[in-house]
């Protein structure tokens, strides 16, 4: 207890008009911040494992600490690998205890990206393990500025995304709808209509990356409209940075242990003001008790 099957819990959270907050994970000091957040708000949770981060932190070392959190918790959790690079590092991941996989092959042409999102999916599935998969292209890297896109934002059309979603039987469905990865300069302009119209033509959940940044208001119109899980690290690696640096600022009584402790309360905070926001608070026990539970297992050979 308590890993849920993530398929369950985005279509109760779908079904029920709020979303998931699936909160990139770099350190110990993140992954019980985001717990603790969890906790205190009876929320569901997902913690994201983004394979870019792995150049800065050992993957097979934290899925251990990842899974072991997660088992001592109250509130029903999910671990998904995000952003994977191909088809072998998802199964890798999953062996390693992640029950949900997302490869990024959205900056493929249409047909190359269906065809290897149906491979992942016979695989993951093979496993139990739910698939996300992106349709449109949202540019960006986490946690960097909005000068570090490598292309354009490519929308989602409505049209494309129900044939993906028939022919690949994808799980979750990440979208194109005005979001960027990172931090954005200006006023992000994010399309309602076509999210909503995304929500009724796939009829699945769907995912929207690149959540830090936008204001509350825009927050509870992704969610009117059909978002069920949002991704956000952005928002939670500058509440660590302001930490560090308040820290810096106003004493140097303490030592490289105080600074941790107060990036993992300034995580914990910002957490919590993001699955508020979702309206994901005190849903952990409908969610325990209408999901599937997932049997842990770990294997970190292969990373
Ligand atoms: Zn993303």
């Amino acid at each position: 207890m308590p890993l849920v099957h993530l398929s369950d819990m985005l279509k109760h959270a779908s079904h029920h008009h709020y979303a998931v907050g699936a909160f990139g994970v770099v350190s110990l000091d993140f992954l019980e911040g985001v717990l603790q957040a969890a906790e205190a708000c009876r929320s569901p949770v997902v913690l994201n494992l983004i394979e870019s981060h792995f150049a800065y932190y050992d993957f097979a070392t934290m899925m251990p600490a990842v899974l072991s959190a997660a088992s001592k918790v109250s509130v029903p959790v999910a671990v998904n690998f995000d952003h994977g690079s191909s088809l072998e590092r998802a199964e890798a991941a999953i062996r390693a205890g992640c029950n949900s996989v997302m490869v990024d092959t959205s900056a493929l042409r249409f047909s190359d990206n269906l065809w290897q999102t149906r491979e992942i999916v016979a695989m993951a599935h093979s496993y139990e393990v739910t698939v996300e998969g992106e349709l449109g292209y949202v540019p960006g890297l986490e946690g960097l500025s909005a000068e570090h896109h490598p292309s354009d934002l490519t929308y989602t059309s409505a049209l494309e995304a129900a044939g993906f979603v028939e022919r690949t039987g994808v799980d979750c469905l990440a979208v194109s709808i005005g979001t960027i990865h990172g931090r954005m300069k200006g006023i992000p302009k994010l399309d309602y209509a076509r999210l909503a119209k995304l929500r009724d033509s796939t009829l699945i959940p769907l995912v929207i990356h690149g959540g830090s940044g936008l204001s509350d208001d825009q927050y509870r119109k992704l969610v009117a409209n059909g978002a069920a899980k949002i991704n956000f690290f952005t928002a939670l690696t500058d509440a660590a940075e302001r930490s560090i640096k308040e820290y810096f600022s106003s004493n140097r009584k303490y030592g490289y242990p105080q600074v941790v402790a107060g990036v993992r309360n300034a995580v914990r905070a910002e957490t919590l003001r993001c699955l508020q926001i979702c309206g994901a608070g005190g849903r952990a026990a409908e969610v325990l008790a209408q999901c599937r539970p997932w049997k842990a297992t770990s294997n970190s050979e292969g990373f």
